[in-house]
């Protein structure tokens, strides 16, 4: 289990250090400025969606290691998927950190984002791992206020 959760680790750091898809888009259809006050993170997701698919997704922005990752991990995991899609991992992802008892089949469905599983020990930090998905979530119900996390 150790192994696994460096392996976790690893993976994290990496997506924070060097986040995938970052930067802005010119061409975005939708955009939002997410905010967690509690960590200090700070981001703006954009989007392009045609015939309620995901067709390009960036953000920019700053903020701690697990704030950044996880932006960068749901990027990579939503390009191309349906809007449907995306609302239904962000379900399960925020089971998987809300809920401590962390079931197989729940882990299998999210993929690489179940590196951020270890986040449930640490509510504070569920925040700064649900930011992105949040800002996501006011993106696409065309949200015209800043999104905060409080
Ligand atoms: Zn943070």
């Amino acid at each position: 289990m150790s192994d696994i959760r460096e392996l976790y680790q690893q993976v994290i750091i990496d997506h924070g250090r060097h986040p995938r898809n970052f930067g802005q888009l010119a061409q975005a259809t939708h955009q939002h400025l997410g905010h967690n006050p509690l960590c200090g993170d700070q981001l703006t997701l954009y989007l392009i969606i045609a015939d309620q698919r995901i067709i390009d997704i960036k953000f920019e922005g700053r903020g701690c290691a697990i704030s950044m990752a996880s932006a960068s991990l749901m990027s990579e995991m939503l390009k191309g998927k349906l809007i449907s899609e995306a609302e239904s991992l962000f379900h399960n992802f925020h089971h998987l950190l809300t809920d401590r008892k962390q079931d197989e089949s729940l882990l299998a469905n999210l993929g690489k984002l179940g590196v951020l599983s270890g986040v449930c020990a640490y509510p504070a930090r569920v925040k700064c791992a649900t930011l992105a998905w949040h800002t996501l979530h006011a993106a696409l119900i065309g949200d015209n206020k800043a999104t905060s996390t409080e």
